[in-house]
């Protein structure tokens, strides 16, 4: 199965919604489940997911018998308190549902603009927009620049979201999948997000942003969430480096000394202090300062000045615990961590690639490099420090709403540095296209990247990426 393909819609056996920014609690989930009438397949399915076992052949949990349709209307009713009690229905809720805290931006633009023709993002987003802008048939098709300009409509609403798809349950998790899922409507899309060799088996990643911290926390969470250990080749060699002492004692300076897994503690620990340090910060210094406000611009101008100088530092400090991330790595003796890999599940990388997952676990300090590089309005070093980024999340994270929020903020620095028209900014929205047709199809149209490419502009100005 090629990249792009469709593996699986799922549709839910319950699904509830509260505001954008938040996902419900699993109480609302499960009075929804109990509230709801189940034919006889579903009221199966549910239980199936609670057992996790399927005693009657794998049919019984797919997507066409969980639909129900077979059924008919007999014996549509809830389930009862006798097939399913509290502590199971909470059992199923805990370790199968799956929430977000928005719909996929992207897709919810696109279908907004099949459905209604009326432009799907804000007008910020006109100038990312479509594909192929030197090509005869997007300048002829009315989806171009023309149509950017109308009136906005306000976006389909965006919502949080908690449902239970049961065969979308049976997935496995792995810290390098090789499928990504997201949810269209009330349906749950998983598409192959790599190739996936015939037999091979379908893994999505639990875990969300979590899968960018170190072994050590991914390993817990997925004990405390889903009882189970992880021995996918990501966390195979990861596991053997963070065992190994680093080789070369005497070269030791200081930062390097011991596992790599202290290693990467330490320089996430010291992101995590520069954190506390922005957060204090009065930022950005804007007309909204209460010194601006107040007409008091000479104070609004020395706090601005001073947060100046206190960026600069704490940018200089990130850059240089990038590269002390990068030496930690170079130093992992790879060939066994890739070796290691190759006989564990998913490993397919070799020693690039390993360097790539070991890098992942310092993802928080790439993306803080980034943020600070852009407050400073560095644009050079952001998009520098975005390409390590966006080369750890298409190694870990292809296709993730995260690799795609990434390659159009790769995208909008470019076209900010040297405008829309320029060499890198249309690579830049080439490889955007790319991305997009990864995650939502290879057939997608140019038209309907176009689309999609304006909603994930909309959703990377409405989220923290
Ligand atoms: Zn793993």
């Amino acid at each position: 199965m090629a990249a792009g393909e469709v593996v699986l819609v799922s549709e839910p056996l319950a699904c509830v919604s509260c505001a954008f920014g938040a996902i419900p609690a699993p109480e609302e989930l499960a009075q929804a489940i109990r509230d709801t009438p189940y034919t006889p397949a579903q009221r199966a399915a549910l239980l199936v997911l609670y057992s996790g076992q399927d005693e009657d052949g794998d049919e019984q949990a797919g997507g066409g018998a969980t639909d129900g349709t077979t059924d008919g209307t007999a014996d549509v009713r809830r389930v009862t308190e006798d097939e399913l009690d509290e502590w199971r229905l909470f059992g199923i809720v805990g370790c199968n549902s799956f929430g977000e805290e928005f719909n996929d931006f992207a897709s919810t633009a696109a279908r907004a603009a099949a459905a209604g023709g009326a432009s799907p993002g804000p007008a910020h987003a006109a100038h990312a927009a479509p594909t192929t802008d030197d090509s005869p048939s997007s300048s002829s098709g009315g989806s171009g620049g023309s149509d950017q300009r109308q009136p906005q409509q306000p976006q389909r609403q965006q919502a949080g979201h908690l449902g239970l798809w049961p065969s979308f349950s049976m997935l496995n998790h792995s810290d390098l999948p090789n499928a990504v899922n997201y949810v269209v409507a009330d349906r749950m899309l998983v598409l192959a997000s790599r190739s996936i060799p015939r037999g091979s088996e379908v893994m999505i990643n639990y875990l969300g942003r979590g899968s960018l911290r170190p072994v050590e926390e991914r390993q817990a969470a997925l004990a405390e969430g889903y009882q189970f250990s992880c021995d996918c080749a990501r966390c195979t060699a990861e596991l053997l480096c963070g065992c190994a002492g680093t080789d070369g004692g005497g070269g030791g300076s200081g930062s390097g000394a011991g596992s790599f897994a202290e290693g990467v503690q330490a320089l996430l620990g010291r992101c995590e202090e520069r954190a506390q340090v922005l957060s204090g910060l009065n930022l950005p210094p804007t007309a909204a300062d209460p010194a601006a406000e107040s007409g008091n611009t000479g104070e609004a101008s020395a706090r601005a000045s001073s947060n100046l100088e206190v960026l600069e530092r704490l940018f200089v400090q990130a850059r240089d615990d990038v590269r002390v991330l990068d030496e930690l790595v170079g130093r992992q003796p790879l060939d066994a961590a890739a070796a290691a890999a190759a006989g564990a599940n998913g490993g397919t990388g070799g020693g690039t690639a390993v360097r790539q997952w070991l890098r992942a676990s310092g993802f928080d300090l790439l993306s803080q490099h980034v943020a600070l590089a852009e407050a400073l309005g560095r644009w050079e070093d952001a998009g520098a420090a975005l390409e390590q980024q966006l080369g750890v999340c298409e190694a870990v994270a292809p296709s993730s709403d995260l690799h795609m929020y990434l390659q159009v903020k790769r995208l909008s620095l470019s076209q900010q540095a040297e405008g829309p028209d320029g060499a890198t900014a249309r690579v830049e929205l080439q490889r955007c296209a790319g991305v997009l047709r990864g995650r939502y199809g290879q057939d997608c149209t140019d038209e309907t990247v176009g689309r999609l490419l304006q909603g994930a502009v909309y959703g990377l100005s409405q989220v923290m990426v």
